[in-house]
């Protein structure tokens, strides 16, 4: 508007200020409204035992589309859902939406099994492991049927999510650190953490074979899965070779990339 145009060459703000004030919360705004107007869907990668190649789980990745039809990637609505205090609709949706296609198109059995992505925020909410048990419930399937990813990269009191973690745990649900390898975390922290598996970042997997860093953290972080008794899942997994190198160190791994499935609608996943 004129007035904003003014305020801009009074020299009032700056444009970056105004972009930051401005154009940052209609995006905000965008975003919200996409979630609520119910363009967020859900693709689903398989979780292969990387021996034997059985599948043994999914992923749940969160899509969004804009008004016009154009995708939105996840790590920019997913942080903008964070700072813009609406990443709890995005949970709620994201879970209500895994749990009933886990039943209705994946024909989900025991022992298989749904990753879902959980910011901080969500972790820390309150109300959610009663949603959570409420929807596992409503569509006839068990906790153990869920599994819960929490970034490594989680900025919270590390007491005050651990307790949290917990609430999740005594319910039945599992946690997986994600995004392993990218964050800070110690052995005195990861032994304290109530996870059942870690999931070294593809960073790392994609290095296998082409820089030394690479296979010297796949090699320790089999080495910590083992000692600590963690399930290990491996990200990122494009070739055979990458397979074979993991397989070799820990044969119990499970894999995650597009050797195996990229992640796809409900109905294309072939099981
Ligand atoms: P993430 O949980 O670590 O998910 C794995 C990401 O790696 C996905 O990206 C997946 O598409 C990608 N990927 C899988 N295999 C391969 C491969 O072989 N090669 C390559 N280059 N990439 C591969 P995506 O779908 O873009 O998701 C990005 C991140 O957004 C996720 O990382 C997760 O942190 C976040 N996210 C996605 N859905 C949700 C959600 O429902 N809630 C929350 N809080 N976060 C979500
Ligand atoms: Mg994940
Ligand atoms: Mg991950
Ligand atoms: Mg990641």
């Amino acid at each position: 508007s004129v007035a904003m145009l003014g305020a801009l060459s009074g020299g009032g703000i700056s444009l970056a200020a105004f972009l930051y004030r401005y154009g940052s919360r209609s995006f905000s705004e965008k975003i919200r409204q996409a979630i609520e107007g119910g363009r967020l869907t859900l693709v689903y990668q398989p979780l292969v035992r990387i021996h034997d190649r059985q599948m043994v789980g999914v992923e749940a990745l969160a899509r969004l589309t804009d008004e016009y039809g154009e995708d939105i990637a996840p790590d920019v609505f997913i942080k903008v859902a964070e700072e813009g205090g609406f990443i709890d609709r995005v949970a709620r949706i994201v879970i209500r939406t895994a749990l009933k296609e886990m039943r209705s198109r994946l024909k989900a059995t025991a022992g298989f099994h749904c990753g879902i992505n959980l910011s901080t925020g969500d972790i820390l909410d309150e109300t959610l492991c009663d949603f959570l048990d409420r929807e596992v419930k409503s569509h006839g399937l068990e906790p153990s049927q869920v599994v819960l990813e929490v970034t490594e990269r989680a900025t919270a009191d590390p007491e005050q999510l651990i307790g949290s973690m917990e609430k999740f745990r005594q319910r039945g649900y599992a946690f997986y650190l994600d995004d392993f390898g990218t964050g800070y975390s110690n052995l005195a922290y990861l032994a304290h953490l109530p996870i059942s598996g870690i999931k070294l970042d593809r960073m790392f997997t994609q290095a296998i074979g082409k820089e030394a860093m690479g296979s010297t953290i796949a090699e320790n972080v089999c080495a910590v899965a083992k000692a600590l008794n963690l399930q290990l899942i491996v990200e990122g997994i494009e070739t055979e070779e990458q397979a074979q190198y993991i397989d070799r160190l820990s044969p119990a791994a499970i894999g995650q990339g597009w050797l195996y499935g990229r992640p796809v609608p409900a109905e294309k996943l072939r099981k």
